[in-house]
């Protein structure tokens, strides 16, 4: 099993929640007490010192600022909703995705947030309602963020309800062998340290994953879907890719280039690896792979 080095230093990463606060303001409150400085890729994301310790501030408490780290937060930035777009979350518990999403799109459209695990349920209704995203329920009459309990392999394409969703964000269950122990997202059995990595959970894993990447892409509607893994293994990131980029391409999808600047890529074991997205645990203090499949309709670019 891979073993992130203990001696590895990160910066401490939060993500602003425009919904509540603007960056300016964000920069000029942490800066009283910290060094802070702007991400160069995505424009709501700041990094302070590694070690600062955030957790009883007054604008995590309040939802105001996200802990997220920058991998993690490439991903709802990666798929680019725009404001008025219907979104789907298929595996959204905790929910920190889910709630980037819902500043990205300025709170116009809707998001179905879908996750099975009823505790994990939970804890996405509280990290929406934190984030400000449940609440525009009140003001406009339409939840914003509809949290459901289900299985997202059992959501019909062909339902009207998904009829006009044209983005997908699927972050799945996953080894979680790419992240250390502070990500917050980290409290899934699957992610836990210790049990191993062993083959048969891996192809488990995988055989979900590439499940769950299908469904997302059946949707009739759906112009963008993004594929995320905190994994550092193959199995669960270029190989899922390999396995349904045929029924993908069958489907009008192509791999579209998330960050195109950023320099690491995916393993080249697939055609079109340059457009994968990996971050290393080492260079980048966690591993993340981010697959990014667009179809053309003209309403937008093929990367953000
Ligand atoms: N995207 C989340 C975030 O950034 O906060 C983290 C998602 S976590 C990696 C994967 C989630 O998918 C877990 O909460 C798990 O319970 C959920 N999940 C697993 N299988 C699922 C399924 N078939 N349908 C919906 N959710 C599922």
């Amino acid at each position: 099993q891979y073993q992130i080095p203990s001696d590895v230093k990160k910066p401490r990463y939060v993500r602003v929640n425009t919904l509540k606060l603007d960056v300016e303001t964000a920069v000029c409150e942490l800066g009283k007490e910290h060094e802070v400085l702007k991400d160069d890729m995505i424009p709501d994301l700041l990094a302070l010192p590694p070690g600062t310790d955030l957790h009883n501030h007054p604008l995590v408490l309040d939802g105001s600022i996200f802990m997220q780290g920058k991998a993690s937060s490439m991903v709802a930035a990666a798929l680019g909703p725009k404001s008025g777009w219907e979104v789907i979350d298929a595996c959204a518990a905790p929910g920190n995705k889910t709630v980037h999403l819902a500043a990205l799109m300025k709170g116009e459209g809707k998001i179905t947030a879908c996750e099975l695990n009823k505790d994990r349920v939970k804890r996405l209704e509280h990290t929406t309602k934190l984030a400000g995203a449940a609440s525009i329920l009140i003001i406009a009459f339409a939840s914003y963020v509809e949290v459901l309990h289900e299985d997202f392999l059992n959501l019909n394409p062909e339902d009207h309800l998904y009829s006009k969703v044209r983005a997908i964000l699927l972050d799945p269950s996953c080894s979680g062998s790419g992240t250390t122990a502070d990500r917050l997202d980290h409290l899934l059995p699957s992610h836990s340290s210790g049990d191993g990595d062993d083959v048969s959970r891996l192809i488990k894993l995988a055989a979900f994953q590439e499940k769950a990447l299908i469904h997302a892409l059946s949707f009739p509607a759906v112009e963008r879907v993004v594929y995320s893994t905190c994994s550092v293994h193959q199995i669960e990131n270029e190989d899922v890719i390999k396995s349904v980029l045929p029924l993908a391409e069958s489907y009008g999808f192509q791999l579209a280039t998330p960050f195109p600047q950023w320099p690491r890529r995916g393993l080249p074991v697939v055609e079109g690896s340059q457009h994968l997205l990996r971050t290393d645990p080492v260079e980048d203090k966690e591993g993340f792979f981010i697959a990014l499949f667009t179809r053309s309709t003209g309403h937008f670019p093929a990367s953000p």
